[in-house]
Parts: C-alpha cells; structure tokens; sequence
C-alpha cells in the first residue's frame, strides 16, 4: 500500500502539502511477453564499417596504380562513388524498419545514425562529382564546365544527376531550420524520393566503370540492393498491411486524463501474438478524418492485457488534438512494435525511471512491469505543476503495491529550480550509481540530465532514453 511515510511521494512546491491519493491496483499484467531477437548498437556498428571496409577492398582490388593526374582523379572518383552507393544502402536499412534491429538499436538512435549517415553520404557525393569532373576535365584537356557538359550526355551519369538532386532536397529539407518550418507530411513525401535516388544511383554504379572490372562483384552490389529493396517491402508494407488484415483493431475508449491528454484503448485479435514489451511504441494510423494521412509514434502507456493496447496522448499539434475525438469503433492501423527502452536493456537489480511530462508514457508501463522487490524500483517524475502529472492515480497505486519510491519533481523549469542536478539527484536516489537510468522527456531536460547523471557518476551505458523528437 502506498502511504506518504513509507514511501516519499512528492517533492512538493514550497507551501505546498502533498496529497496523497488512493487508486485501485492495477490489474495484473499479461505474461511477459517472448523476447524478441535483438541487434546490440555496438554489433551494427561493427558490421556497417566492416561492410565500408568491405567496399574499400574492392576498389583497391579494381584499382590500377598510376601516377597521372586524369587516373589519380578517376580513382578517387570510384572510391568515392563506391561509399556513396554503399551509405545510401545503409541508411536505407536503417531505415527499413527491421525487427531484430530495431529492437537492438533503438527507433531513436536509428533516426540520428541515418541523419549523420546522410550528411557522410552527400559529403562523399559531392567528393565523387568533383573528382570525376576534375578526372574528365584533365583526361579531355577541357575545362571543369565542358567536361560537366559533356558527361551529362550520358545516360547513366545523367540518371546520377538527377538521383543527387533528390538526396540534396531529402538533406535541404532535414536541416533544422528547414524541418521545423514544414510540414511532417511534406517532409516525408520528400524523403520519398530517396527510394528513386537509389535507384538513379544503382544504375548509375552498373552502367559505371567502378563496377566493370568482375562479374562477381556487380552481382555482389546487386545482390546487396536486391536485399535492401526486399527488406523494406517485406517491413515497410507487406507486414503492415498483413498485421492490420490480422489483428482487426479498433478503438473501444477514450479516456481523458486530464488537462489535453486522453488514453486511447484499442483492442484487437490476437494482440498479444505482436510480443510488444513495455516500454515499446507502435506508429499509430487512425481511420478518420484528419488522422488516416499520418502515421503517429506513440509509445504503450500500459502493458498488453486482454488483447488491448493502450496510448495516452496529449495533445500538441492538429494532429494529437484530434485524437481526443475519436469515438468507439474507429478502425486503428499500427506498425509495430519498435524501440529498444525495455526491461532488455537493464544490467543492475536497482532502476531509476526518470520522466519528464508526456515522457512518462513507456516509463508507467516500465514502473508496472520491470521486475524487481521493494526499493529496487524508483520513479523521478518532473513537471512544471501538479495539473501537468499524467496517469498520476496509477502511479501511485503502483508505488503501493510494489512498495517502489515514486517522486514528483514539481517546479517551473525556468532555471530557479533544478531538482535534476547532480546533489540534488544523489540526495533522492542515494545509491545512484548503482542504478540502471530509463530516461524519456523533452529534449532539453533529457540533455540536461543525461549530463547530470554522467557527472553523478552513472556510466553513459547505463542511461538508456528514448526520444520523441526522433523516430
Ligand atoms: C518514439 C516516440 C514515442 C512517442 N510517444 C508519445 C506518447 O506516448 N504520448 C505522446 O503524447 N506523444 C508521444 N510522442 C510524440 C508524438 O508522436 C508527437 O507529439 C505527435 O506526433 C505530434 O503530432 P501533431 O501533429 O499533433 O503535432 P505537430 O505540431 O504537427 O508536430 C509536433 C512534433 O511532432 C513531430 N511529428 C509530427 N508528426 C509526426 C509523425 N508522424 N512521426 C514522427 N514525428 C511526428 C513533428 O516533427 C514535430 O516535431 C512520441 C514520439 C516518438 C518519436
């Protein structure tokens, strides 16, 4: 049971007396669920440089060693073009939406390798243009201009041309500056056209010398397309439409929660056969007005029960904002599960979950599920006031019953109140370093007390966090 003495429930704002509330226990959770294959960071890494390594060897093999300049160009050209074509296979993996990677590495740190992926690969881009210009320009005693003239009138380098412009808007339209001035929708239709500069590149890359040279090595390149282009089908369409075909969801409730947040229940056959795991997000499609252009992330704000999923949602944007008047009955089309905050990566008996606002969703699933006796578990939840705590009655009934210390962090976040610095943290969690860190809230607050819990002495490998600014 959860009482003020026993279990320190608030940090409260000065004056300020902390209620306690009573909330009926939560029902038990369904069995966990089978563990799902995984791919760890470190292992993907690995095999991403290996696979450039790879590239690399098979341009030295290809390569002729001269000392004319017109070669030296040509050659650093295929080195170029070769890592070029490969980065963009590897973002396009990155992207497909691969279980066993995204389990392991995580939607959000798949989101960031693929946006500094894409500025190597327009990088190396641009590094092949220049040298092949330079390469022809040399080789045909013209200048930069003729040259570039003059290679446009072939084929395969025009399909290149063209196939860069697109990936230079996918990069223009990704920059900060760009991305916050449009439209999530506009910037994925953009993204779209990625798929046709692979394309323009894979044929760019046959029809071009670097691939020339052997058999084995265009159907090594081909292969290696061929399984990409598989790979996102088969993930990116084929197991959506199938899961929505299977599992029939739709809405059974909405429930608000308080001030712009509602719990949105949906329920369908054979849910519990999706495996998804606290902690974990589906891309949610709603069949309604308004909502059914965009797939939405949302994490699972509860463990899976009696083939339900739950989402709580506040309401940010047009699109969050409709969300609270969907009715019973609406049709739900979820891709799913992704993410890799779950119970998997924990290393220690002792966890410290710490949420900021609408980032306590996957944490709440996490405080109800992840194993542990009393005091293993704590929760650290910042809001600016007690009216911004989501889910706070089940929090506390959670608190209760597993005898868990749940601590609200309540204060503006103007810089008068810091209770995520170092002392102040080591204070409400005295063994600190021992603890494994689950972290999910605004970007600003998870920098900042990332950096607070390294200085407080918890190895960057134990803070494991997920992003909604990136999935
Ligand atoms: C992994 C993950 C889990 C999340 N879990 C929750 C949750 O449990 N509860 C919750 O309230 N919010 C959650 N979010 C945030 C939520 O997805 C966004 O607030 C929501 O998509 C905004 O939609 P909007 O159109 O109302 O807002 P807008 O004002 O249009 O967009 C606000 C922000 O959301 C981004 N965004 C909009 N549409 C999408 C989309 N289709 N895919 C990705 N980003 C998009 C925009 O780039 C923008 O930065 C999560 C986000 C991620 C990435």
């Amino acid at each position: 049971m959860t009482t003020e003495a026993s279990h320190p429930l608030h940090v409260p704002l000065p004056g300020r007396p902390a209620p306690v509330l009573r909330a009926p226990a939560p029902a038990r959770p369904a069995p966990a669920p089978v563990p799902a294959l995984r791919l760890p960071p470190e292992r993907l890494r690995t095999g991403i440089l290996a696979g450039a390594g790879a590239v690399a060897l098979l341009w030295g093999l290809q390569a002729r060693p001269s000392a004319r300049l017109d070669a030296v160009f040509a050659s650093g050209a295929h080195l170029t073009g070769l890592l070029a074509g490969y980065g963009v296979l590897v973002l396009l993996l990155l992207m497909a939406r691969v279980p066993a990677v995204e389990h392991g590495v995580g939607a959000d740190r798949l989101a960031r390798w693929h946006a500094l992926g894409g500025r190597y690969v327009l990088g190396l881009i641009g590094a092949h243009t220049l040298l092949a210009l330079c390469g022809h320009a040399v080789h045909t005693r013209t200048d930069v201009v003729t040259a570039t003239e003059d290679l446009l009138g072939y084929g395969a380098i025009a399909a290149a041309t063209a196939g860069t412009a697109l990936l230079v808007a996918v990069g223009l339209s990704s920059a900060r500056a760009v991305r916050r001035r449009i439209r999530h929708e506009t910037w994925r239709a953009v993204h779209l056209g990625a798929l046709l500069a692979a394309a323009l590149g894979f044929v760019h890359q046959l029809a071009g010398p670097d691939l020339a040279g052997s058999l084995l090595t265009r159907w090594l390149w081909s292969m290696a397309h061929g399984t990409v282009a598989v790979l996102l089908l088969w993930y990116r369409l084929v197991v959506p439409v199938r899961a929505a075909l299977r599992h029939d969801l739709r809405v059974v409730e909405v429930r608000d929660e308080g001030p712009g947040v509602v719990s949105v229940l949906v329920r369908g056959r054979g849910v519990a056969r999706l495996r998804a795991e606290p902690g974990q997000f589906f891309r949610w499609r709603f069949l309604r007005r308004g909502l059914w252009a965009t797939a939405l992330p949302f994490s699972l704000s509860a463990p899976v029960r009696d083939d339900t999923l739950r989402i709580t949602v506040k309401a940010l944007g047009d699109h969050t904002r409709r969300i609270r008047r969907l009715r019973p009955g609406v049709r739900v089309l979820a891709t799913g599960p992704f993410g890799a905050l779950t119970a998997h990566r924990r290393t220690r008996r002792k966890v410290l979950l710490l949420a900021g606002g609408v980032g306590i969703t996957p944490l709440r699933a996490l405080f109800e599920t992840l194993p542990g006796g009393p005091g293993d578990v704590t929760l650290l939840y910042r809001a600016s006031d007690a009216g911004g705590l989501v889910l706070r009655e089940e929090l506390e009934s959670i608190a209760g019953e597993r005898r868990a210390a749940l601590h609200y962090l309540l204060g503006p976040s103007d810089g008068s109140f810091d209770p995520l610095a170092p002392r102040a943290l080591r204070d409400l969690v005295p063994d600190l370093a021992a603890h494994d860190v689950y972290l999910c809230g605004p970007p600003a607050m998870a920098r900042t007390a990332t950096a607070n819990l390294i200085r407080a002495g918890v190895p960057a490998s134990r803070i494991h966090s997920e992003d909604f600014d990136h999935a």
